[in-house]
Order: C-alpha cells, then sequence, then structure tokens
C-alpha cells in the first residue's frame, strides 16, 4: 500500500478539477510502453502543463511518494510488477513555439511532430528525428540521435525543474553534459519540461523528402511491426551492438515472448505476451555470449524502470 496515497489523492482530485491533470489509478502500464510490457500503477498522472509537471513532482517528492517522469515510453522497460508510485506522462505537455530560427517546445512534444511542424516553417536540422519515437524530454533525457544528427547538435537550452532545490531554471546546452546517449538529466534529480533549440533556414520539400527517406529506412530495416523499445544496447566505440549480435548467431533466439528480431538484430521484439523477466534474461544472454566470444561488455540503452516496492 503506498504511503501519503491519502495526500496525493486530494491533490489529484483537486487539480483535475481545475483541469491542471487527469489521472488514473491501478492502471496497466503496458500500454504506456512500446514494449506493451509492464504490471499496473498506483497512479498513472498527465499534467497539462509544465508547471503543473514541476508542481505535482515537487508534491510527491514532499511527501515521500516515489515517481518517475515519462514520455512516450519508448526507450524503457517496466517491471512485472508494476510500479508502486506515481508514474507521471508528459504527453499532455505540447507546446510548440517558432519565431525566426528559434523553436521552443514543451517536453512532451512527439520528436516527429516537431520535425514536421518546423519544416512547413522551412527550418532544417530535425530532419534526424523524424521517425524517432519518443518526446523532446526523453529525446534530449537520452540524447537521442539518427543518422548522423543529435539532440545535442540543435538544443540552446533545457528549462528543467531541479527537484533537489525546488527550483525551475534554464541550463545551457554545453551544460548539459550531452554525449552519446547521455546527459546531465541522467543524474536523477531534474525534470525537463521543455527545451529552445535553433534550427537553419531551408528548403521545404528537401527538407520533406530528406525526412521521408530517413523514414523509409527505418520502414526497411527496423521491425517495426512488432512492439519494441529500439536498439537494446548503446554502441561500444567501433562496433555496432546489432552486428555483434548478428554475428554471434543470436538472431531469432527466444526466451518466452521475447526474440532478438531476424531483421535488426540490435532490437529485442515482443512476439507474444512477453514479460519484462523474458527481456531481462534475454539481454543478459546477449551480454554473456557477446562477452565471452569477443570480450566486449554491451551496455544497455533501454531504461529498466525497477517497481520502487521490489527495491
Ligand atoms: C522503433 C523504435 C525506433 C527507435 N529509434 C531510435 C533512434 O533512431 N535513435 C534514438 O536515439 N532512439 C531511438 N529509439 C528509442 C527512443 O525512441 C528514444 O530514446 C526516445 O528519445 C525516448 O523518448 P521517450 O519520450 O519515449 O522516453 P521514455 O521512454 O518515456 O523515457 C526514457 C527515459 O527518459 C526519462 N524521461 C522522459 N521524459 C523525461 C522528462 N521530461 N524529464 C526527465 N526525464 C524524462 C524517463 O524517466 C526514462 O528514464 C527508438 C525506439 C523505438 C521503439
Amino acid at each position: 500500500m503506498l504511503s501519503n496515497s491519502s495526500v496525493l489523492e486530494q491533490y489529484l482530485t483537486e487539480a483535475e478539477k481545475e483541469g491542471r491533470l487527469t489521472f488514473r489509478r491501478d492502471c496497466s502500464l503496458a500500454s504506456f510502453s512500446s514494449f506493451h510490457i509492464g504490471g499496473n500503477a498506483s497512479y498513472v498522472i498527465y499534467p497539462t502543463t509544465a508547471d503543473e509537471l514541476a508542481s505535482l513532482s515537487a508534491l510527491c517528492h514532499s511527501i515521500s511518494v516515489p515517481n518517475i517522469v515519462i514520455g512516450n515510453g519508448s526507450n524503457l522497460l517496466f517491471s512485472d510488477s508494476g510500479y508502486e508510485g506515481a508514474v507521471i506522462l508528459t504527453t499532455q505537455i505540447k507546446d510548440i513555439k517558432i519565431k525566426g530560427n528559434t523553436v521552443k517546445a514543451g517536453c512532451g512534444v512527439s520528436l516527429t511532430h516537431l520535425a514536421s511542424e518546423v519544416s512547413e516553417s522551412a527550418l532544417t536540422g530535425l530532419e534526424f528525428a523524424y521517425g524517432i519515437p519518443g518526446t523532446v524530454g526523453g529525446a534530449l533525457y537520452m540524447n537521442a540521435g539518427a543518422y548522423g544528427g543529435e539532440m545535442k547538435d540543435v538544443c540552446v537550452s533545457v528549462k528543467v525543474y531541479d527537484t533537489v532545490n525546488d527550483e525551475i531554471y534554464d541550463i545551457k546546452a554545453e551544460d548539459c553534459a550531452f554525449g552519446y546517449r547521455e546527459s546531465i538529466v541522467q543524474s536523477g534529480d531534474k525534470i525537463i519540461l521543455g527545451a529552445k533549440f535553433t534550427l537553419s533556414e531551408g528548403n521545404p520539400s528537401e527538407i520533406i523528402e530528406k525526412m521521408n527517406c530517413l523514414m523509409q529506412q527505418r520502414i526497411d530495416k527496423q521491425p517495426l511491426n512488432y512492439p519494441s523499445a529500439g536498439s537494446v544496447f548503446k554502441r561500444y566505440p567501433g562496433y555496432f551492438a546489432g552486428k555483434l549480435i548478428e554475428d554471434a548467431g543470436l538472431k531469432g533466439y527466444t526466451i518466452g515472448g521475447a526474440q532478438v528480431s531476424e531483421k535488426h538484430a540490435g532490437f529485442i521484439i515482443n512476439v507474444g505476451n512477453a514479460t519484462a523477466a523474458d527481456v531481462l534474461a534475454l539481454i543478459a544472454h546477449i551480454r554473456s555470449v557477446i562477452k565471452e566470444n569477443v570480450g566486449i561488455e554491451l551496455q544497455t540503452e533501454v531504461k529498466y524502470i525497477e517497481n520502487p516496492a521490489d527495491q
């Protein structure tokens, strides 16, 4: 039983009446993860503004209710036992402002939608993000990238709520410690509320052609007809994880409902009723085979969200 749930309940009920959020109790997390895996969360909450996201997060911290902020759930694996606490979804925080070459976007804006919107203003630089199924917040947390582009290339600053100091402020991109699938936000004490980007003027039809071409490459190479969380492992310097896994003969290797994709060995797909335990067992198997074969320790890109009640 979640402690302090009555304080949270009262807050949520009032905030919902005032239109600041919506929420659900005892809700399956499978539909909030692109893996379609996960037990139930005590609460799933959708704040409608960045300010509300910060207030809700502040409340959870002050009353010690475990909480996690997620976007589209396209780079995570929820536990089979769910999440005893509050899972806060940002997907209703989707404001976009474009002024000249400067773009401001809320943390819940879909990357594909953002890339499309800026293309209509003849702005180039975000084409690489078209087709990454995440949000602005999730993408900055990961410094998501594809086809030679990364979020850090276009980001000017990130607006965060600092849960330790109870403050909202902007962090300049150069102070975000962006690296390969890394950012300062992964230290765990900050929540991304939104971000500012600078793009360049471009030719709308060339921008759209590039986005369509990159999308076609995704369709051709990725198992998009199965639930997954994209590439499970980070690239090891000098090696693509998918190639190492393919060379180890692991394509099609299956544990329960989790399978190494035949189409792209870097993806684990849910071929039917996979559990998080299946996926974790398959990840462990892949890591041990690759370690034994080539002496490389693969690191996961996908985040495992443990149930706080199990810790
Ligand atoms: C088919 C497929 C293709 C993919 N292709 C790519 C690709 O080409 N390149 C790439 O980089 N990734 C790719 N991914 C992975 C994923 O889409 C990206 O990492 C994406 O940026 C994750 O965003 P999200 O909103 O889904 O984050 P989530 O999965 O919801 O969250 C990921 C992490 O970010 C944290 N987080 C999310 N929002 C916030 C916030 N506002 N504040 C603080 N923390 C936050 C969460 O707590 C979690 O730890 C792919 C995934 C799939 C399923």
